[in-house]
């Protein structure tokens, strides 16, 4: 089964929903204008109810279909914020708002939801319940962690949940996706080594924290390739260093350090904490200093439920005719992980074709990836919840 036809006469109206939404971008949880624009959209589309303020800006939809005695309710979630990033495609559409860009796509896959509620609010023909989710703050925020703190899911009765990012790179509108963990979990930490300053001329008279925090630099290496399992990555990046001191003749007090762990399993990540406080520790008392380890926990890894994976690329492969099923991991994080600890479910990439990357100032969505995204979305919800 290709792409539904109904897609390819929306897609013109759906393109245009994209390129306002590409032009006026919002960050974090200040998604105020694109949740007014989906909650209108929403409901000039006929949902049967319509929530906003879940998550501070987050929106949901509920559809019902033409039979609903299944009880079977399917959320389906797209992320809304853009990034603090000065944009430099020189679109026609570019943002209109200094600093801010829809460089990650979320614009895309706002736009791909709307079309997707629009066409099953139009033909509801699932036996069931759907729930579009639009959530604020994927880019570090934590919406839908927060959304899931609003008891969304007990709220709409929501038993599995599916998202989709696009992927660039991929070829355009082909499927990926992999069971198990995909993304990574993302915490950061912050070390602050402290010594004793004094005249550089005179290092015997201090300790030396810069000395201390290039050997802690050295010995944080030793995790990835002494403690972790080799099959099970882990990524401890030293990201910024710091001193107290600015001139060339001053031994500092202090030197402040800052980076990133991304691991994939609990066990890695327990233990990659674990290691970067007691390496730093440890070291900067070896030499005299102390290290003090501030942990800042992100989002857990991205798992994806066994069934709804196979499921999920079952449709892509459907829809698409191409579906890669056992994807390469991603070290990068995605917030749809909160979700996935709620509720089964799985997370999708579709192809934006030979693009710049998410995240690039040069980047920017597909329009030409809207008939697939949109086909998977309804398609998930028709064969998921099929009418008898
Ligand atoms: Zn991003
Ligand atoms: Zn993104």
């Amino acid at each position: 089964m290709p792409v539904k036809n109904r897609f390819a006469e929306l897609h013109a109206e759906i393109t245009g929903w994209r390129r306002d939404l590409h032009e006026n971008p919002e960050i974090l949880f200040e998604t105020h204008r694109t949740s007014a624009l989906v909650a209108e959209k929403l409901k000039e589309f006929g949902c049967d109810e319509i929530v906003t303020g879940l998550g501070r800006t987050g929106v949901v939809g509920v559809i019902k279909g033409r039979q609903t005695g299944s009880g079977k309710v399917v959320g389906l979630r797209a992320d809304m914020d853009a990034l603090p990033i000065h944009e430099a495609t020189g679109l026609d559409y570019a943002s209109k708002t200094p600093g801010a860009m829809h460089a990650c796509g979320h614009d895309g896959h706002t736009a791909m939801l709307l079309g997707a509620a629009k066409y099953l609010s139009e033909t509801r023909n699932f036996d069931g319940t759907v729930v579009v989710i639009f959530q604020p703050a994927e880019e570090g925020g934590g919406g839908g962690r927060e959304m899931c703190e609003d008891g969304m899911m007990e709220r709409f009765g929501i038993q599995e949940v599916y998202g989709m990012h696009n992927w660039p790179g991929q070829p355009l509108g082909s499927f990926a996706i992999r069971p198990g963990a995909f993304f990574a979990a993302t915490d950061q930490y912050e070390i602050t080594v402290v010594g004793r300053g004094g005249h550089a001329a005179k290092p015997h008279q201090t300790v030396d924290p810069v000395v201390v925090a290039a050997q802690i630099v050295t010995a944080l290496q030793s995790i990835s390739s002494r403690n972790s399992d080799p099959a099970d990555p882990i990524v401890v990046s030293v990201t910024s260093i710091e001193s107290s001191s600015k001139a060339f003749n001053v031994i500092p007090a202090r030197v402040h350090l800052k980076g990133t762990m991304r691991t994939m399993s609990k066990e890695n990540r327990e233990m990659g904490e674990a290691r970067i406080k007691a390496l730093a520790a440890s070291t900067a008392e070896a030499f005299g200093g102390t290290a003090e380890v501030r942990w800042i926990a992100g989002y857990p890894s991205m798992v994806n439920s066994e069934a709804q994976t196979a499921f999920a690329a079952d449709v892509a492969e459907a829809v698409s005719g191409a579906c890669e099923r056992e994807a390469p991991i991603t070290m990068g994080g995605e917030d749809f992980a909160y979700m996935l600890e709620e509720r089964p479910g799985a997370y999708i990439l579709v192809g934006n074709g030979p693009s710049a990357d998410v995240h690039n100032p040069e980047y920017n969505f597909n329009d030409e990836a809207i008939p697939a995204g949109c086909s998977w979305w309804a398609e998930i919800a028709e064969r998921r919840m099929p009418l008898t």
